[in-house]
């Protein structure tokens, strides 16, 4: 994503965009998968990880990243590719590969519709299936030969 376009998303979530918090999002924008903060601070070298998870922190009352428990005690952060101000769900399934521990978005998999009972409300879902990805399941059956 270019810098411009990580501005707008900023500003579209109420962020005043700092050259800190561009260079987050940046990152994060970049990140094929959702990322760990460690993976962010390894990204990033020029920025403190206080100053990231601070960051992280506004990132998410703002609602510009989900955050994730990814299946492996691990918490990864993605962009909230929904523009939507309420409405927030940009929510898909997510994939955790036990093997090389990276976290998949499953775009095209939307998560299902669970009901809960009277009273109760639904404020966020993790959904997250976990196994081989495509890379590491093609090893494991090179290995296997
Ligand atoms: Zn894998
Ligand atoms: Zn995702």
């Amino acid at each position: 994503m270019e810098d411009k376009h990580i501005i707008d998303l900023l500003e579209e979530h109420g962020i005043k965009p700092t050259a800190n918090r561009i260079v987050i999002a940046s990152a994060l924008a970049a990140g094929k998968t959702p990322l760990s903060l460690k993976e962010l601070e390894y990204s990033i070298l020029s920025i403190d990880k206080s100053n990231i998870s601070r960051t992280l922190a506004l990132f998410r009352k703002h609602r510009l990243v989900h955050d994730i428990e990814d299946g492996g005690g691990c918490v990864k952060y993605e962009l909230c590719m929904s523009h939507a101000e309420d409405d927030d769900e940009d929510m898909h399934v997510h994939f955790y590969c036990e093997s090389c521990h990276k976290t998949f978005c499953l775009w095209d998999t939307p998560i299902p519709e669970v009901s809960v009972p009277a009273g109760f409300v639904r404020k966020s879902v993790n959904y997250v299936l976990k196994g081989l990805c495509d890379d590491c399941a093609r090893k494991k059956a090179l290995r296997r030969q």
